[in-house]
């Protein structure tokens, strides 16, 4: 009997072996700490087991108290507590419990080594298998290794992860482990545990080989499921990256598109119509720029919950990049029921916004193209709502567009220009125009200021508000605004050269060219070239601009005003620039826009906006100067209100080089300067209609 007990200890030995090389292998694998906890903990159970298997043979010939026999009953004694220990250290990091740390590690595997080796010690000083102690000893080991087996089950069980064939494989081999161990404690309990081991003993510990097994190969079950259900998750994640946008998780262009090309043949075959709806925030970029990217984003968010929230479960709601979003209502019946879908997005939009404590209002515009009547496949439809948004948009914002054909002609138009720009700038088709700017206490002038025209080789003089939006958007505004500062200096020096020497003239800057670095050395470069003074030059700023330049533009006007550059302040009572703001802006001049100076004297209104702007630039130091004067009365308004400088139709429409030297020689031979509003007229080229 007791050499098929060997057998049996060692076979569970080898299993533990084979099990623990198994924990092993798959910890240097996946590298999963209770992976190594175990393998420790199996090597623990094989030590035990071997311990156990060799206490067999030595019961024959050595005494109970010979050194060998106590060593090798307490090494099997000490591994075996030492097995639940590591057994608990993989389970409890299994559930996310923080690591114990070395010390407690140490600690809490000497005092189980020390348990167990104590414990093996006074069993073999006394071995009276009969007394109560044996049995309570004997069994003592087992309930805490049957106790320890059921906590680490629960553990595993509890686990995050999947809890397939695997796990389950490995839990219940857990608790039958566990529940084994109790059995051994009942046996031992009722029958005589000194009587020669039966039969029974030899098949529970073939269970438990089996059950050992069964432990290494569930694990390795469950490491492969969890690998395999690993790769289905980022399978679904790179697909979720790919069609979706990552800031606000709504369907991306592609995906959108992909709904759509679905819907059109559903709506075909139902022949009911479809809506695209584009829907474009105003304004947005300038949330962004003053207050921050991470508020950008947040509106984002906000807005994106908005639109999903007031559509249906049914339509797709997508984010095309940007402040772009783009809906498809995949049934419609009538163009009403787009539109009240449009209405929908345009409410709930509109609602106050709070972030951060702000309350922001925003609104948007939309465009709407149907299914079929504004096109019957996916990028026509889209393209057409784009059409129809961009139309709202230049309507005002908060508004919504259905598209209609001519808005192709327009986008054709825009397209059209836009290529003929693009040719305009490498075959520099520009020229400059002059107008006088007169100083209203002498008539005399004192600036000329340069108009850019495009000589267009078709359309011929192509005025700056037709074409100056596109190319500020398109930014060739900059090459162009470069070419015209250098064309105004040349021109200025011929001036100067012919004995105009106080002779000045003023050069518009777009904003785009205000954000662009390098425009100080770009001017002082001009300035060089022809050999000019800083203080010959003046640049415009238009006022929206200039409320909205950064502090890098600021900076490059402070630096060009130190230099001696005049910088004035263009349309000015057009935009919203607060008064204030003015104080800390490098500026020397306002121009008082051409729309009040029209209705000066007519409009009470633009007379006061007129009078108190006079009345603020004296008060701040500033010179003013009026645009646009066309009338004797405006001119004598001007004069009695203080305002030093005007420019006008009255004086002269801006003309070509040319034109405007002869008329600087004719008012040298006048004296110098303009005598009278009855010498004005012939001073004037025809006025452009
Ligand atoms: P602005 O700087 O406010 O120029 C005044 C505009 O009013 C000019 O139109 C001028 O021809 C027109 N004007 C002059 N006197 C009168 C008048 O008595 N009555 C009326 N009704 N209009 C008058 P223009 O030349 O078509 O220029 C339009 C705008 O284009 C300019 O407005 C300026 O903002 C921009 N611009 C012109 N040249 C350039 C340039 O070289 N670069 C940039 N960035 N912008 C330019
Ligand atoms: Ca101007
Ligand atoms: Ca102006």
């Amino acid at each position: 009997m007791s050499d098929s007990l060997f057998a049996s200890y060692l076979v569970q030995a080898a299993g533990a072996l084979i099990t623990a090389t198994i924990f092993g292998g798959f910890y240097r694998a996946y590298r999963k700490g209770f992976l190594r906890e175990w393998a420790l903990s199996w090597a623990a159970l094989c030590v035990t087991m071997a311990g156990a298997a060799a206490g067999v043979p030595l019961s024959r010939v050595l005494p109970l108290d010979s050194p060998i026999r106590l060593g090798a009953s307490a090494i099997t004694g000490a591994s075996g507590y030492m097995q639940v220990v590591w057994l608990l250290f993989g389970s409890s990091e299994l559930v996310g419990r923080r690591p114990y740390n070395v010390r407690e590690r140490r600690f809490l595997l000497g005092l189980a080594a020390a348990v167990g080796a104590g414990i093996a010690a006074i069993h073999a000083t006394d071995p009276a298998g009969e007394s109560i102690r044996f049995v309570f000893r004997a069994g003592l080991r087992g309930v805490i290794v049957g106790f320890a087996f059921f906590v680490a089950a629960s553990h595993l069980w509890l686990a995050p992860g999947v809890r397939a064939l695997g796990r389950r494989m490995v839990v219940g081999a857990f608790v039958l482990f566990g529940i084994s161990q109790f059995q051994l404690l009942a046996l031992n309990m009722l029958t005589n545990p000194a009587a020669p081991h039966t039969t029974y003993n030899i098949l529970v510990g073939f269970c438990e080989f089996v059950l050992i097994f069964v432990m290494g190969l569930g694990v390795v079950i469950w490491l492969l499921e969890e690998q395999q259900a690993e790769a289905t998750a980022t399978a679904a994640q790179v697909e979720q990256l790919a069609l979706h946008d990552p800031l606000t998780g709504l369907p991306n262009r592609k995906l959108f598109l992909d709904h759509l090309n679905i819907a059109i043949p559903g709506a075909r075959r139902a022949k009911h119509k479809l809506a695209v709806l584009f829907v474009d925030l105003d304004r947005f970029k300038l949330v962004n720029d003053s207050l921050g990217h991470a508020v950008g984003d947040r509106l984002l968010q906000v807005v994106a919950a908005r639109l999903r929230g007031v559509l249906r479960e049914t339509d797709t709601v997508a984010r095309m990049g940007g402040d772009e979003f783009t809906v498809l209502a995949p049934v419609v019946n009538t163009v009403e029921d787009a539109i009240a879908v449009a209405r929908k997005i345009r409410e709930s939009v509109k609602e106050v916004i709070a972030i951060e404590g702000r309350e922001l209002f925003v609104t948007a515009s939309i465009g709407i193209g149907i299914f079929p009547d504004d096109g019957t496949d996916a990028l026509t439809l889209l393209k057409n709502a784009d059409a129809a948004m961009y139309r709202a948009k230049t309507q005002g914002a908060d508004l919504f567009q259905l598209y209609t054909a001519e808005m192709n002609s327009h986008a054709i138009e825009q397209l059209a220009l836009e290529s003929a720009l693009r040719r305009g700038v490498e075959h520099l088709e520009f020229s400059i125009h002059y107008q006088p700017i007169v100083r209203t206490t002498d008539g005399v002038v004192c600036t000329m200021e340069a108009m850019l025209r495009w000589k267009h080789p078709v359309l011929g003089l192509v005025r700056p508000e037709q074409f100056i939006r596109l190319a500020e958007s398109t930014g060739m505004i900059v090459p162009i605004g470069d070419w015209a500062l250098e064309s105004a200096c040349r021109q200025l020096a011929e001036w100067r050269a012919d004995g105009y020497t106080d002779l000045h003239v003023a050069v518009n800057l777009s904003n785009r060219q205000l954000q662009q670095e390098g425009l100080v050395a770009t001017v002082r470069a001009a300035l060089e070239r022809y050999a000019l003074p800083a203080s010959a030059l003046e640049l415009e700023i238009g006022e929206t601009s200039a409320s909205q330049s950064k502090a890098e533009a600021v900076q490059q006007l402070s630096e060009l005003k130190a230099m001696g550059v005049a910088i004035s302040i263009d349309d000015f009572g057009t935009g919203y620039s607060s008064l204030s703001s003015l104080r800390t802006f490098p500026v020397d001049a306002l121009k008082i826009d051409t729309s009040f100076t029209r209705n000066l004297v007519r409009d009470a209104n633009d007379t006061a906006i007129a009078v108190a702007v006079i009345a603020l630039a004296r008060s701040l130091g500033l010179r003013v100067i009026a645009e646009g004067v066309e009338h004797p009365t405006q001119l004598e308004f001007l004069n009695a209100q203080g305002c030093e400088y005007w420019q006008g139709y009255l004086c002269s429409a801006p003309m070509d080089a040319k034109e405007a030297t002869l008329v600087l020689r004719r008012m040298r031979a006048a004296g110098g300067r303009i005598l009278s509003p009855a010498s004005l007229g012939a001073l004037a080229p025809a006025r452009p209609t």
